[in-house]
């Protein structure tokens, strides 16, 4: 099967997945914002979005509530996606520097972008069993990027969860640690990039500003480079 099918194919999986009955339950009855009150809710896993073909590889925690959760794309449609995607297109990995919606023309270039957990949980803290149960999709997104040179995990969980991935394939962790601008070059793996969430949490307060993540995404594209 060629690559895009097989994405497909696990773009389809994920969106009827059940696994996690509290994700289910929560994720079908999560209450629209203001804001967003006459609007219809995606309500399922959100899959991965970008450059299947793409070098680096993003990973964020999990659909927020009111962003990929309401529009049924990682990365759309709030706050945290609007500052990511500044970054994105100042670097010249998106075609334009919004992401709003499913149909706004968003495109990738050479980069993919996922959530370690597909479903929106409950005051955005997945539990340890929903990490494992999603880990399968986050690995098979892995496999399928056959281009991969670099991930960039947003946030602790994130990046957790991404070397879970790498001890679990036998490639040697110990050194691996999470803090803002971390990069480690893999003897074996590509390398590993970190950096704050771009959660207005982070962004309202200036602990992430837009040249903080910018610089991470300049060093990643002078890396490819090297
Ligand atoms: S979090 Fe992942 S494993 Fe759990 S129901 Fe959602 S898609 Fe399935």
């Amino acid at each position: 099967m060629k690559e895009d099918l097989r994405f497909e194919a696990l773009k389809a999986k994920v969106v009827s997945c059940r696994l996690c009955p509290r994700l289910v339950d929560y994720r079908e009855k999560v209450k629209p914002s203001a804001a967003y009150a006459d609007q219809e809710y995606w309500r399922k896993p959100v899959p991965g979005f970008g450059d299947i073909e793409g070098r680096l590889l993003i990973l964020g925690l999990a659909p927020a509530r009111n962003g990929a959760e309401r529009t049924g794309r990682i990365f759309t449609g709030d706050a945290s996606s609007r500052f990511l995607v500044s970054a994105l297109y100042a670097t010249g990995f998106t075609n334009q520097p919004t992401s709003e919606s499913r149909d706004d023309g968003l495109t990738y270039h050479d980069c993919y972008i996922t959530a370690v957990v597909k479903c929106v949980p409950p005051g955005d803290k997945p539990l340890p069993s929903e990490f494992a149960n999603c880990s399968r999709y986050l690995e098979s997104e892995i496999l399928l990027l056959k281009n991969l040179k670099a991930v960039l995990a947003l946030g602790a969980f994130a990046f957790t969860e991404y070397v879970r991935f790498l001890k679990k394939s036998g490639v040697n962790v110990k050194d691996l640690k999470f803090s803002h601008g971390a990069f480690y070059r893999m003897a074996d793996a590509p390398s590993v990039y970190a950096s704050y969430h771009p959660s207005p949490r982070n962004t309202n307060t200036g602990k992430l500003t837009k040249s903080m993540l910018v610089s991470v995404l300049t060093k990643v594209k002078r890396d490819f480079s090297i």
